[in-house]
């Protein structure tokens, strides 16, 4: 029998239900309880003025000195506990809870761009990301220059060179794989190019979670989420997150108390919850994702399946994938025959999946990027972006595969 190694990590997925909670605080309850209160009382006014000090920035916090409980915009127990495990996911020193991912995403645009910076961001991105981006960052005077995603980070440089802008760009800001279909971007290279241009790198890992892609482990410096999607699970609750070493996330969330955007405590409750089983619903999804993509594969009304985990070497990408995806994710696009009238009918024949935007729910969902979340894009760049009328995106949920299998195949004999 092998000894106990002391130096033994646990996996984020083996402390899920216990880490950052100490149940002598709260009765001996096994569970962190819902703290549903606005405000927290002092045990004294000195406590009261020293727990200002800190959250304020009046006065640094002394070695393991924690920030007092004051008052559920700056704090909760329901949202410190939720943060401190979200930060075990990435390998970050600190996270923070949204009421969004927007609000997430425009939080961290507010606090890290200026009149007059320029934001570098690949396309496409998130939908409300792009309006954000196009329609009320630019009425601040942040300017915007958007690359594709299949453009690496030297022709990235090229391109702000060429307009003059390199040294006034702030924020770097992707989203790989790009939704929906799938294009990779180098995590790596495009840390190394907001370093070089002295700008923060940030990475909306949405679409494979913290499970299966780490970009702070390949020097991005903050990631951030849609917890609606795989980290809620369950498509029943809205919330954000953001994680990253503790400067800049400090200013991420000294920009959180005041725009007050914070997730609420039932909310944080509920992503407590949905943490626990993150591994084992996700490690489900993309092995169901696998079968799927490999059935779409072989299917004659099938031109084309959008799928990480059919790149093979040689492919476009496939090193990127090695490098920085562990595995296929569990979204999978396809191009069916002929276009939107043979789209349409695959999607409203379908029994078993639903037809509904979002994804990374327990279960299944189809949609068409072309005419549903991707409709705001101009139809040329939308072309450039291989977003064709014959896309079809499904998210895969935790459903029995040949159950899904099935249902896809009675929906291609409508077609
Ligand atoms: C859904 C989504 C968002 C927006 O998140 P909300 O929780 O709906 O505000 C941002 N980025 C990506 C990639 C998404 O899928």
């Amino acid at each position: 029998m092998s000894g106990f190694d002391p130096k033994h990590q646990f996996q984020p997925e083996s402390l899920m239900m216990s880490y950052g909670y100490k149940p002598s605080l709260s009765e001996g309850s096994l569970k962190p309880p819902l703290f549903l209160t606005s405000t927290f009382v002092f045990k004294t006014a000195e406590e009261g003025k020293r727990f200002f000090e800190i959250a304020y920035g009046k006065a640094e916090a002394a070695p393991g000195e924690e920030l007092g409980l004051i008052y559920s915009r700056l704090n909760n127990p329901d949202l410190e506990i939720l943060e401190e495990r979200l930060a075990l996911w990435d390998g970050a020193e600190m996270s923070a809870v949204f009421e969004s991912g927007m609000a997430a995403i425009s939080t961290c645009m507010l606090e890290f761009l200026r009149p007059g910076d320029v934001l570098l961001h690949s396309a496409p991105v998130y939908g409300g990301t792009h309006h954000f981006i196009h329609h009320v960052l630019n009425q601040y005077g942040i300017e915007v220059v958007e690359f594709f995603a299949d453009q690496d980070a030297e022709e990235v440089c090229q391109i702000a060179a060429q307009k003059g802008v390199l040294e006034r760009v702030k924020v770097v800001y992707i989203e790989t794989p790009a939704n929906p279909t799938n294009a990779l971007l180098n995590l790596t290279e495009f840390a190394n190019l907001a370093k070089r241009l002295n700008a923060i790198s940030i990475v909306d890992n949405t679409y494979m979670g913290p499970m299966w892609q780490k970009p702070l482990k390949h020097g991005i410096d903050l990631v951030l989420y849609s917890a609606t999607k795989y980290l809620g699970g369950h498509s029943d609750l809205i919330a954000g997150s953001v994680s990253g070493n503790a400067t800049l996330m400090a200013r991420v969330k000294a920009m959180r108390t005041f725009l007050g955007n914070m997730a609420s405590p039932h909310t944080g409750w509920m992503l407590m919850r949905s943490l626990e089983t993150l591994k084992v619903r996700t490690d489900r999804q993309a092995l169901n994702a696998k079968k799927v993509a490999d059935f779409l594969a072989d299917h004659p009304l099938v031109e084309k399946v959008h799928y990480l985990g059919h790149l093979n070497p040689g492919d476009v990408g496939y090193e990127t994938y090695r490098e920085q995806c562990s595995c296929g994710g569990a979204m999978v696009s396809f191009d069916i025959v002929r276009g939107e009238k043979a789209a349409f009918r695959f999607l409203n024949a379908l029994k078993l999946m639903h037809l509904a935007v979002s994804l990374g729910g327990t279960e299944s969902l189809a949609q068409h990027p072309a005419t549903m979340t991707h409709c705001d894009i101009p139809e040329d760049e939308q072309a450039r972006m291989s977003i064709s009328p014959k896309l079809i995106r499904i998210s895969i949920g935790v459903e029995d595969p040949d159950d899904l299998i099935a249902d896809i195949c009675q929906a291609f004999d409508e077609v």
